[in-house]
């Protein structure tokens, strides 16, 4: 089986890439990325030479190169994780996060539908998306379900809403196999140090401001990378064609507990006294239009499919800080 992963050298697409190249050495890999700001070929260093897989750069925008490649690897399966992922950056310029993430998801299911049209083989369209399609929870307001009605309050979310449908529609309307997923926040190794959990990180380690939005009450739940590459690696086996899978950490946070936790690990780590590092903490305009809360439920997932997650998120946060240390210190 050919199996191209989008976005293969970006942060959740490298550890689906890393696990899919080792763990499945009879299928062939083609990692295809752009290479924008957010990928970095470093993060699939450990299996750029392993006889399975393979790395096309290629921008999923330009819809002559998509189909190119659909021909030249003679493409089975599509596991599609590229996109813009910064909210921040997606309320500076909304329109890169239209033509990624609409135009070039279109341009991998046109691709993929012209393709294994009549070819009698068995194919899979996996779109990657994210529980931000939901919109905002209260507080105590309960759960996001794979049937809660979208409610997208972002440009990035908007962008993603947008492309679960289109990839939707194609299911209903071309009868293209696709399946779907809508996951929490992921944390974990490789990250891209403008995401929250790395930049505090780095800030706490140079003894610099820990910028925090608003009064640091708003509520994700978390998700160790590597748990979602293993949840990927079920649903694109096992998935049923059509449904949409909720994944999730079952380990809701606000954001100042989330950051004291990494204030006290980091203080232990690097022998500071005890709470030196919280004093870092530095209150700033909030986010437009930030979502409150986010938390899913995941039951689906874990009943039909048998995943469910690894490790507490204290064990997840530690290995995540010893990563960075080790890597910025070199
Ligand atoms: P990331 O920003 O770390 O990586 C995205 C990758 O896509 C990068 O390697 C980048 O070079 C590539 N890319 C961007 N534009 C491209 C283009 N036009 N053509 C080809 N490649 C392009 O993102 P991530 O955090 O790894 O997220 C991966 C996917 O998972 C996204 O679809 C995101 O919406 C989804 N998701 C992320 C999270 C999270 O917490 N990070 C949670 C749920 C879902």
């Amino acid at each position: 089986m050919n199996i191209v992963i989008t976005g293969g050298a970006g942060f959740i697409g490298s550890h689906v890439v890393k696990l899919f190249v080792k763990k499945y050495p009879q299928y062939k890999i083609i990692n295809v990325d752009a290479l924008t700001y957010a990928g970095n070929l470093e993060n699939v260093a450990t299996v750029s030479n392993a006889p399975n897989y393979v790395f096309e750069k290629l921008d999923i925008r330009d819809e002559n190169t998509v189909n190119q490649l659909f021909k030249k690897y003679n493409v089975d399966a599509v596991i599609h994780l590229a996109a813009e992922s910064h909210v921040d950056r997606s309320i500076e310029n909304p329109n890169d996060f239209v033509l990624t993430n609409v135009v070039g998801t279109v341009n991998l299911l046109n691709s993929a539908k012209n393709h294994w049209k009549n070819n009698g083989k068995k194919h899979l369209f996996y779109h990657i998306s994210t529980d931000e399609v939901y919109g905002s929870l209260d507080i105590d307001g309960g759960y996001f379900f794979e049937t809660t009605s979208y409610d997208p309050r972002s440009p990035y979310s908007a962008s993603k809403a947008s492309s679960d449908h289109f990839v939707r529609a194609y299911y209903h309307t071309y009868n293209l196999p696709v399946v779907l997923s809508n996951c929490s926040n992921n944390y974990g190794p490789f990250q891209y140090p403008e995401k929250l959990i790395p930049v505090v990180i780095d800030k706490i380690i140079n003894n610099q401001p820990i910028p925090l939005y608003g009064k640091g009450i708003n509520v994700r739940d978390w998700l160790y990378v590597e748990d979602h590459a293993d949840a990927i690696d079920k649903i694109f086996h096992n998935g049923i064609l059509g449904a949409t899978y909720n994944i999730g950490g079952e380990n809701e946070c606000s954001n100042i507990q989330l950051v004291e936790s990494l204030c006290k690990i980091l203080d232990n780590k690097l022998g500071r006294a005890e709470h030196t590092s919280k004093n870092l903490i530095s209150f700033v305009q909030d986010r437009a239009g930030h979502d409150l809360r986010y938390a899913i439920n995941c039951d689906k997932i874990k009943n039909d499919l048998g995943w469910t997650q690894s490790l507490i998120f204290e064990e997840g946060l530690e290995k995540t800080v010893d990563w960075y240390l080790k890597i910025w210190s070199k």
